[in-house]
């Protein structure tokens, strides 16, 4: 680690607890350079061969997040985060270099680990300032960096609508431990969420001895599904 220090800075106002990462068209030292142009700051640059440079203490409020917002709060995420530049020519379109990577995994691994920064409040600027910024790209290595323990990615065995529907009863509570039950569950939803699907038994008798329909097609039913999604998001 190289310091290229700026004196963009200030004192911090809350604790860190935000890691928030930056892609640069900017290379080496000039990106540095280009910081201290615009009077901006960050606390590391990681160049294309893999050096850190460090360019504010961590302990000090950088100014690199800029007007933002993550999880209800726009107050003031410079305070609550440490911020880190990965050089990019492409500004994040192409891959970026092994070199840089190799590097960025163990720096943001430190990072998270002394201050317990929780796996969702690992962001990119662009998660944080969505109309304004476009970096670090859509090249950025975030699945990659989740299996490092960075960050969070999603559960790819999740994205069929059935499982989707398993996860979302699973979520507010229901029992999904097998098909079965899910659809159990699901139509035991309908009864207390989404009766319009639920239906109707004049004879009691008969909807004692038998609490299931024969036919679960609701469950294909996309207003089925944005019910469910929106009492999941309830039950959170
Ligand atoms: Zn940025």
């Amino acid at each position: 680690m190289r310091e290229m220090l700026l004196p963009h800075f200030n004192e911090r106002r809350l604790p860190v607890d935000m890691l928030v990462l930056h892609a640069t068209a900017h290379c080496g030292e000039d990106a540095v350079r280009c910081l201290d142009t615009c009077k901006l700051s960050c606390h590391y640059v990681v160049t294309q061969e893999g050096e850190i440079l460090k360019v504010v203490d961590e302990s000090k409020r950088a100014w690199h997040a800029g007007v933002s917002c993550w999880r209800g709060d726009d107050e003031d995420l410079n305070s609550r985060s440490v911020g880190i530049e990965v050089c990019s020519p492409s500004l994040g379109q192409e891959p970026f270099a092994e070199e840089q990577i190799n590097v960025l995994i163990p720096l943001c691994r430190d990072i998270i680990g002394r201050y317990g920064i929780p796996p969702q409040n690992v962001v990119g600027h662009s998660d944080i300032a969505p109309l304004r910024k476009p970096d670090p790209g859509l090249a950025f290595p975030w699945r990659r960096l989740s299996r490092e323990g960075i960050g969070l990615w999603y559960d790819e065995e999740r994205l069929q609508p059935e499982d989707d529907i398993v996860f979302l009863l699973g979520m507010i509570g229901y029992d999904v431990r097998s098909k079965a039950v899910v659809q159990a569950s699901a139509y035991a939803f309908c009864r207390r969420f989404a009766p319009q699907f639920v239906q109707k038994d004049a004879d009691i008798q008969h909807l004692v001895e038998h609490v299931l329909p024969d036919d679960f097609g609701f469950m294909a039913d996309r207003e089925f599904l944005k019910i469910l999604k929106a009492v999941a998001f309830a039950y959170k």
